[in-house]
């Protein structure tokens, strides 16, 4: 029990993310999703850069999936290669681009961070393939490892709000409160917890925010683990608002959170890959630099990675 579990279930200690059915489908029979092209090519093929002492690179490779390299450590966010964001793989939403690395042309992966347990973002076949390969560490928020550990992905290690693990000696990782929900299946909402992650490293810290809503623990994040050298930081699946609002920043609302964490450098991602709102494939781009502008955030401080591109600071 604690101020985010009942005994049962966890729960955002300050907002209800809960939709009810009647609220699904009332979305579902309103919606007038702006489409989507059925395939987008990227321009630029992944080329790997050399990361030297003190550099962080950060590759995005499509929703919340991001390479991160660093004092010899390679690590993955959420990692999702698969077609489709769903428990089948012949029905749900199906990527728009390719993964901007194919998950074969990857370097040894020795870390990675799981977010929580929506589809977009814990993908088990991308998981296993990761795991056959490189036996990287996993870690997550509460349940999610006794989760992964029941479909034969034992060893992973499973953290509280707040809670931290030292990966290697000098890197420590701390799962941070999200403004969010879990559901894997048809009985299990909110049994495992959703959250983000804080990385410190000798190179710098970084915050992967995981889906949030905009809440107030921002600040909380940066008084007690200090303002991220680089934060990535989702901006996409936010229309319309009375539905996604409380589990799904828009790009204002994320350049806010920029300035609440008081980062030095913020990424965006979670847009352009997989179809799950109503907003069209470049409205959160545009939508961004609208609002780094009435925030006067200059865009060198929040910017759009390209697909495929590493971004060093
Ligand atoms: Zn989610
Ligand atoms: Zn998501």
């Amino acid at each position: 029990m604690s101020d985010h579990f009942d005994g049962k279930r966890f729960f955002n200690p300050h907002v209800s993310t809960d939709r009810s059915v009647a609220d699904l489908l009332r979305w579902r029979r309103s919606r007038r999703p702006v489409p989507w092209p059925r395939y987008w090519q990227d321009e630029a093929p992944f080329t790997p850069v050399p990361v030297s002492g003190n550099d962080i690179a950060a590759t995005y490779i499509g929703q919340a999936t991001f390479l991160l390299q660093f004092s010899g450590l390679n690590v993955l966010t959420d990692p999702m290669f698969s077609l489709r964001a769903s428990p089948v793989a012949w029905l749900g939403p199906k990527r728009v681009r390719d993964p901007a690395i194919a998950l074969v042309d990857l370097p040894p992966i020795h870390l990675v961070l799981l977010s929580h347990n929506h589809y977009d973002h814990m993908d088990l076949p991308s998981l296993r393939s990761l795991c056959d390969r490189w036996r990287p560490l996993v870690v997550t928020g509460l349940g999610n490892g006794a989760y992964l550990a029941g479909k034969g992905l034992a060893g992973a290690i499973e953290l509280d709000w707040w809670q931290s693990c030292n990966p290697r000696p000098d890197v420590r990782v701390t799962f941070v409160p999200a403004q969010h929900w879990s559901k894997r299946g048809l009985f299990d909402r909110r049994t495992m917890l959703w959250g983000g992650h804080m990385l410190e490293t000798p190179a710098g810290r970084v915050y992967f925010a995981g889906d949030t809503g905009y809440p107030a623990h921002f600040h909380d994040i940066r008084r007690r683990l200090g303002e991220p050298d680089l934060a990535l930081l989702p901006i996409g699946a936010y229309e319309p608002r009375w539905f996604m609002g409380p589990q799904h920043m828009n790009p204002d609302e994320a350049v806010q959170a920029h300035r609440d964490l008081g980062a030095h450098l913020s990424l965006a991602m979670h847009f352009a890959t997989f179809p799950l709102a109503d907003e069209a494939i470049d409205a959160p781009v545009l939508a961004l630099a609208k609002a780094r502008d009435r925030h006067g955030v200059p865009a060198d401080r929040f910017q759009v990675p390209a697909f495929g591109t590493p971004v060093v600071c």
